[in-house]
């Protein structure tokens, strides 16, 4: 029989891509998604599918399935700074409550309990580039700590269900990543430049643009997350690409590579903004025998073409 995931923020950017990517690795894949960030529109393209099930809840509150499961992947959460700003209580439930109840069902179930964790635990780093072993640097009272506190307390859930209960668990902490499928208006850098881009309006760069990330594509990813439940391995794996870029950077190429004719403009950097970010993989590549493949260009073609799709199928709306 094939094996059966959930995969909590299954309608989301990355949710709904592992969600195609377990069925094409013929798993059976239960969706749970409550749509507060994510969109039926994301999986639309699997509900023909008969391996595929969809439910719309709210992981916050518990969640009993009846049947076998294998694995239980707990994705959802606003990922977004602007989302989270906007649901911060949701964002600490899920990230906390939410947590308890998927570890709870997989418990249940003797499922493998599969964290999407962030890099935003290790907060604004003075240890560059960031390796798991980093405790990071988080401000437990300011705007974001609703989801880095929230994604803290999810990893020390995780370790300690591992511990009290023998269970079997993995951590992956997600660096920046883009894609299509990312929310247009979610409000994060490269939707923001894309759609600026693209409609010759003003680039927004925050502070200077001299704070840099490392953006990984989406594909590059979820490769990486199918590696890591296979993997038999408990503690945090970071993943993400080592290609560091200044805001600045980012926002000029995606300029030139829509052909735009977009000003940039300044505007005043966000509370507790991170200054640099760049994960080391020497545990990922060890461990998973895997690197990133895609260049931030094949990347941003890709999104660009994705993002112009939807500005014109709204536009016909
Ligand atoms: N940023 C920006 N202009 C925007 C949106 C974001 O300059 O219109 C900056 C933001 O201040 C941060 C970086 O881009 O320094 C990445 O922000 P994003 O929201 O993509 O994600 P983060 O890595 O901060 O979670």
């Amino acid at each position: 029989m094939a094996p059966r995931a959930v995969v909590t923020g299954g309608a989301g950017f990355l949710g709904s891509h592992l969600c195609e990517r377990l069925l094409r690795d013929g798993w059976h894949v239960v969706c749970v998604d409550n749509l507060v960030s994510g969109a039926i529109s994301n999986v639309a393209q699997l509900h023909s599918n008969k391996m595929f099930e969809s439910i719309q809840h709210n992981v916050s509150s518990p969640l009993y399935l009846e049947g076998p499961l294998d694995a239980v992947l707990h994705f959802a959460s606003p990922a977004s700074p602007v989302d989270y700003g906007d649901h911060p209580i949701a964002t600490l439930k899920v990230g906390t409550l939410g947590t308890h109840n998927m570890l709870g069902l997989a418990r249940a179930k003797g499922a493998t309990f599969f964290l999407a964790s962030t890099s935003e635990v290790y907060g604004d780093p003075t240890v560059h580039p960031q390796p798991e072993t980093y405790w990071g640097n988080v401000n437990p009272v300011g705007p974001r700590a609703v989801y880095d506190e929230a994604k803290r307390a999810a990893e020390a859930f995780t370790m300690a269900y591992r511990r009290a209960h023998g269970m079997n668990t993995r951590i992956v902490r997600i660096f920046n990543t883009y894609g299509p499928r990312m929310r247009i208006n979610d409000g994060r850098a490269v939707p923001n430049f894309l759609l600026q881009a693209l409609q010759n309006e003003p680039i927004t760069i925050y502070g200077d643009g001299s704070q840099t990330r490392s953006l990984c594509y989406v594909d590059d990813l979820i490769e990486g997350i199918v590696r890591l439940l296979a993997a038999d391995y408990a503690e945090p794996v970071n993943l993400g690409t080592a290609d560091e870029v200044t805001m600045i950077q980012l926002a000029t190429r995606i300029r030139d590579m829509c052909g735009s004719s977009s000003q940039i403009v300044y505007k005043p950097l966000p509370e507790d903004d991170p200054k640099q970010r760049r994960p080391d993989l020497s545990r990922a590549r060890q461990l998973l025998d895997w690197a990133p493949r895609t260049t931030l260009d094949a990347g941003l073609v890709q999104t660009i073409a994705y993002f112009r799709e939807r500005l014109a199928r709204d536009r016909h709306a």
